[in-house]
């Protein structure tokens, strides 16, 4: 399989030309073609095997498809990531394989003023990168409701539990719509990632790389 035979919008086929991509790498292959029908994923992969484009490149593409201004304090698309390294690097390869759509990618992460994500919130994102704690912040402060989120993504979820960011996902997970597709990525699954998978996945497609 190459990219050019998957379907994705010809914008997200431009980038991906410009970056040098031709050849999906297993987890991409396989993840693809299911995202793009809608199916939530369970996806036990490790960085460097081409996840991120795996979920971000269908995740465009179902953006890009149902064009829709994000809503006042609202995104469309969810990711939680567990270091504010991880989600400025998802966040760069969303803009970079994005980069020929109008869609706009925040990100938010603690450590850093609130005031300035609280102001970038107000006018609505497509595409919003979070650390849970900070994204829980931004809620309490009603600077941000989950109500519109159309796909979710969970980053490196045994990672997230090693920081101890449970107690944040439990909290987090109720206050997305039940109409939405979710998507959930761990490097290893051992029996708590798998309980907190099932609790948020439907009917999963299960890829391993
Ligand atoms: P990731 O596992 O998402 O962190 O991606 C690992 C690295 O591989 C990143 O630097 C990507 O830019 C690159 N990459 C991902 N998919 C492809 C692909 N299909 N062809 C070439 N490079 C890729």
């Amino acid at each position: 399989t190459q990219f050019s035979d998957l379907g994705l919008a010809a914008p997200i086929q431009a980038a991906l030309d410009s970056e040098g991509y031709v050849t999906p790498t297993p987890i991409q292959a396989q993840a693809i073609p299911p995202l793009l029908k809608g199916r939530d994923l369970l996806g036990i992969a490790q960085t460097g095997t081409g996840k991120t484009a795996a979920f971000a490149l269908p995740a465009l593409h179902h953006l890009s498809a149902n064009p829709k201004r994000a809503l006042p304090q609202t995104c469309r698309m969810l990711v939680l990531a567990p270091t504010r390294e991880l989600a400025s690097q998802i966040a760069d390869s969303m803009r970079a394989y994005g980069k020929n759509l109008k869609l706009s990618v925040a990100t938010v992460f603690g450590g850093v003023p609130v005031g300035r994500q609280i102001r970038q919130m107000q006018i609505g994102v497509d595409i919003l990168v979070a650390t849970p704690g900070r994204l829980l912040d931004l809620i309490d402060q009603r600077a941000l409701s989950l109500r519109a989120v159309e796909i979710f993504v969970l980053d490196e979820a045994d990672q997230m539990l090693d920081l101890g960011f449970i107690h944040a996902l439990k909290r987090i997970v109720p206050l997305l719509p039940k109409q939405r597709q979710s998507l959930f990525f761990s490097a290893t699954m051992p029996k708590t990632i798998g309980e907190l998978a099932d609790k948020f996945l439907t009917d999963p497609v299960k890829v391993a790389v």
